[in-house]
């Protein structure tokens, strides 16, 4: 979605990195969010799969499957609420595989219209779908 503003924004994030950064994308939290179009977000997967550093991207499916499952309290209404409350209790080196572990979950099994709840191995501790067969 939106080629033209991507685009934009990765040849302007190539000269910043050039004249910058010698031509190396740089390691450093602050530095990443510097480069044209790069967020929390992404500045957050590149620590964690480029860098190997410990971080939690949070993405629509991490927000949501963290939601649903009560990892996170339901006043963590933003990303960034919900990448603190995760970091405070998933241990540092764990975070990077847990963010995978959640995308991923979000993506196949908790799917955000449909999730796959009868196939779901968590859902005998999964406070959502307790609610939902409470309605049912
Ligand atoms: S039981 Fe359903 S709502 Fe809960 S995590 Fe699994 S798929 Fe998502």
């Amino acid at each position: 979605s939106y080629p033209n503003a991507k685009a934009r924004h990765l040849v302007e994030l190539a000269r910043m990195l050039v004249s910058e950064y010698g031509g190396e994308v740089p390691n450093d939290f602050d530095a990443l969010l510097r480069l044209s179009g790069v967020g929390r977000k992404t500045a957050n997967v590149m620590q964690a799969v480029a860098f190997g550093q410990s971080a939690m991207p949070v993405d629509t499916h991490v927000y949501r499957v963290s939601h649903r499952l009560g990892l996170v309290p339901s006043t963590a209404d933003t990303p960034l609420k919900v990448e603190k409350a995760l970091i405070k209790h998933i241990p540092a080196d764990d975070l990077a595989r847990a963010h995978h572990w959640l995308l991923l979950h979000g993506r196949y099994v908790c799917t955000s219209r449909k999730p796959h709840c009868d196939k779901c191995e968590l859902s005998n501790i999964c406070p959502k779908k307790i609610e939902n067969s409470k309605l049912q």
